[in-house]
């Protein structure tokens, strides 16, 4: 019997922890389901081909907003237990990071690039490890006559599930989930601040969750962009890169 009782205790520690964690981690997930990115998509018409979602896409993020997670106890690419969130960080599905990666840059740099007088160079695909800036913008006819001051933005998508951001502890054992996941996204553009290659250009790290939420600096970012952008430009960016995290997150989904 002994024996048994020492056995069973690690247990109940492990599911205690996990369903501690289940708890902030739902917590953290409805933060971001509220945030603008985190929420366009569901109230985008999609009157051209670039804002169209599949059946399976639409299924599987009704399934996410509902909080519900995967229908295997267990994942079927790793055998880790299956908590809601897995997917987003499992190590088996890592692969499809680059493309989310990918679409969020071009989608920025497209509309950058519509503002009359600015030119923007994107860093090319296969660079991301050579630690250049993902997106230049240079202003041609000065930031008096644009708005837009020359600068380099370099972004970063992450999962409020890894470990780092589950790791993430606020003072005084506070546990609101949006300063919890705010703290956590500043922690990545700090380093990312600290880590940038050198440069005469102003830089500006640029934070998303997968979910949909931006940190401090990065609305800042946006709000910049917002006063030179038309508001058509601005708000289809918005709509896009809305999609564009949705369609990343669900890819590697499971139903
Ligand atoms: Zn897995």
């Amino acid at each position: 019997m002994e024996g048994l009782a020492q056995l069973r205790e690690p247990d109940e520690v492990a599911h205690v922890k996990q369903s501690e964690y289940l708890r902030e981690h739902i917590a953290k997930a409805v933060v971001e389901a509220s945030s603008k990115l985190g929420r366009v998509w569901l109230t985008t018409i999609p009157f051209q081909p670039s804002l169209r979602l599949t059946d399976f896409e639409v299924a599987a993020a009704l399934q996410l907003r509902t909080l519900a997670s995967e229908r295997e106890a267990h994942c079927t690419n790793c055998g880790e237990t299956n908590f809601f969130g897995h997917p987003e960080v499992c190590l088996q599905r890592r692969f499809r990071r680059v493309a989310r990666h990918e679409g969020a840059k071009h989608i920025m740099g497209q509309a950058l690039a519509s503002t009359p007088g600015t030119r923007v160079r994107l860093e090319p695909l296969g660079h991301q490890t050579s630690r250049r800036n993902d997106i230049q913008v240079f202003s041609l006819l000065g930031s008096q006559a644009t708005g837009l001051a020359n600068a380099e933005y370099d972004l970063t998508v992450v999962s409020l599930a890894n470990k780092e951001a589950r790791a993430t502890k606020l003072p005084n054992q506070d546990t609101d989930p949006s300063r919890l996941a705010n703290k956590y996204l500043d922690s990545v553009a700090d380093h990312k601040v600290r880590h940038r290659p050198t440069s005469n250009l102003p830089f500006h790290p640029i934070v998303f969750s997968l979910g949909g939420m931006m940190n401090g600096s990065t609305t800042k970012v946006f709000a910049s962009w917002k006063r030179v952008m038309t508001r058509g430009t601005y708000n289809l960016m918005l709509k896009r890169l809305s999609l564009c995290l949705l369609q990343a997150r669900v890819r590697s989904f499971e139903l």
